[in-house]
């Protein structure tokens, strides 16, 4: 049986590499869910889909072929033969990403596209994070996490991520995308039977740590 991990979060709350760390501790597989919100954002703009258009977008998803590397020491991310490991990441795609994220059907196909992946893992566990992965992926997941930092801890962790804008302009591009996510799923609140990792007074080390000691006491 493959343990299924949880773990939700706001952008810059450093879900994704503790995770990732954390997967690879426990020898787990690591599944990140923003990357096929963010590679469909790709494809719609790649397509010169206005991304507004719901309809259009949904209507996409019939040739989205979309793959994932979940051990997390061959992460990739592909729709067709591309590589869109990087391109996911550019302005353009974070700028537009919660358009599409709002769109039920599309929430309604990832999260069936999610659950495949957790079944296809031969891994003894799969940490799988995102924004609603501990209330509507796997609310059945025996380990499910909301790591949190503060506004201020938040920013400071992505601005040093992203090269190429001002401080100021990812300060700004976060908070506005936490508050069009927050409008569609609550990732700042712990549901009920959720622990809360808050590492805002802690190191990288120290915020994979206790992910993993949460895990191994499951
Ligand atoms: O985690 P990441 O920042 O890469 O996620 C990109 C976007 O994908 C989020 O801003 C959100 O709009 C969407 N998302 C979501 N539900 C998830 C994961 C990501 O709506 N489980």
């Amino acid at each position: 049986m493959t343990t299924v991990v949880a773990i939700d979060g706001p952008a810059g709350s450093g879900k994704s590499s503790v995770s990732k760390a954390a997967a690879r501790e426990l020898g787990f597989d690591y599944q990140d869910s923003g990357a096929a919100y963010r590679a469909l954002a790709w494809s719609v703009l790649e397509r010169g889909i206005p991304t507004e258009d719901a309809d259009a977008v949904v209507a996409s998803l019939d040739d989205f072929d979309y793959s994932i590397g979940i051990d997390p020491d061959h992460y990739f991310v592909r729709v067709g033969s591309t590589d869109v490991t990087d391109a996911i990441r550019e302005p353009r795609v974070t700028g537009v990403v919660s358009h599409i994220a709002r769109v039920p059907a599309v929430r309604a196909y990832l999260v069936e596209l999610f659950r495949r992946v957790i079944a296809s893992s031969d891994k003894p566990g799969i940490i799988t994070e995102g924004r609603d992965i501990t209330t509507v992926v796997t609310p059945d997941a025996p380990v499910r996490i909301l790591l949190t930092a503060s506004e201020e801890a938040r920013m400071a962790r992505r601005s040093a991520e992203v090269t190429g804008q001002s401080a100021s302009d990812v300060g700004k591009q976060l908070s506005s995308r936490d508050a069009q996510d927050s409008k569609v799923v609550d990732f700042m609140n712990a549901a009920d039977g959720v622990d809360t990792i808050d590492s805002t007074h802690l190191d990288f080390d120290q915020t994979v740590s206790a992910v993993v000691e949460l895990v191994r006491s499951r």
